[in-house]
């Protein structure tokens, strides 16, 4: 059977009703015994701490937890903090904001994360060197491409992509969400390859009808933040069912595991084939620069030297799969 991943991103840490839907979704994990890869913000670890919000804390810890950057869309973000600087500069940058987000980190749930993954997707290759420093061996949303969404391995961090995702306006249409589920179900069955991963959204936008970000969209920053707009009891109750039948048809395909699980199996690693290396070479730019277009970027970044920066690591790009 496919092994697969299921991810969420725990982030928001400005609308109230943020905290009690991701406590609601991740006992919806619970109760069926699936075992989520939850990322959350250093941000987020703080808001909960002194929010007192221990239950919900504990909650997340009984899933595989990462971490999901420090601040998140407060700016700058990790592609605005390193798209102008050289490598070696960048390799600092990193560490220093990543160091404190994985401080907060294990503050609140008296862990290390097991893996890391980026905000809105993004990322540079100092990520990967500022991981090393902090013993984090894996990231989640690698935009590195290989073909069918291969994991890998690039300057020594287990990079593994989202093959799939499903959004909360998805879910909230229970029409939608059908259709979209069985789309997903089908493609994991047919699938050629170990494990796959699955995006399934942010607790908070389960619960408001837009994101809790928009307050940094365009590379500012609002003052004061907006909050954003509740959604319908009925139409967040619809959401979580329509979640929650996913994952019980997934269950029947596939069998989930958390990142720790995964990396926990014996990994076969092996140098990319010519054709494996030719797609790297022209998918990557293409993602990377995909990413630099998430709407809280300031319009003028550019991704072309962070491409570049990743390119050169071309090298240290192995092809891993779990046995
Ligand atoms: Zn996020």
């Amino acid at each position: 059977m496919i092994l697969v991943s299921v991810f969420m991103d725990i982030e928001d840490p400005i609308n109230p009703l943020a905290d009690p839907a991701a406590l609601d979704i991740s006992e919806l994990f619970t109760n069926l015994s699936v075992r989520a890869s939850m990322c959350i913000t250093g941000e987020k670890c703080r808001s909960l701490m002194s929010r007192n919000r221990q239950d919900i804390l504990t909650s997340l810890k009984s899933h595989c937890i990462g971490l999901h950057t420090n601040t998140h869309s407060q700016h700058p973000s990790t592609m605005e903090l390193l798209a102008d600087v050289d490598y070696e500069t960048g390799c600092r940058l990193a560490l220093d904001s990543e160091r404190k987000g994985h401080d907060s980190f294990v503050k609140a749930f008296g862990q290390s994360p097991t893996f890391w993954g980026g905000a809105g997707n993004t990322w540079s290759p100092e990520i990967n060197a500022a991981l090393s420093q902090l013993q984090v061996p894996a990231y989640s949303y690698s935009l590195i491409q290989t073909p069918n969404h291969r994991p890998h391995r690039i300057n020594g961090i287990l990079g593994l992509p989202q093959a799939y995702s499903i959004g909360e306006d998805q879910w909230a249409d229970d029409q939608i969400a059908d259709q979209r589920s069985n789309q997903v179900l089908k493609a994991i069955q047919s699938a050629t390859t170990p494990w796959l991963g699955i995006f399934v959204g942010h607790p908070t936008r389960f619960r408001h009808d837009a994101f809790w970000d928009s307050g940094y969209f365009g590379g500012k920053t609002a003052e004061p933040l907006p909050f954003a707009n509740v959604v319908d009891e009925k139409v967040y109750m619809r959401s979580l069912i329509n979640l929650r039948s996913f994952l019980v048809k997934l269950k029947s395909v596939a069998k989930i595991v958390g990142v720790d699980e995964l990396l926990e199996l014996k990994w076969n690693e092996r140098r990319p084939s010519d054709e494996e290396i030719q797609f790297f070479r022209s998918e990557t730019p293409k993602a990377l620069a995909g990413a630099a277009k998430w709407p809280i970027h300031r319009p003028d970044l550019d991704p072309a030297n962070i491409i570049q920066k990743t390119l050169n690591l071309e090298n240290t790009l192995l092809i891993a799969e779990p046995e």
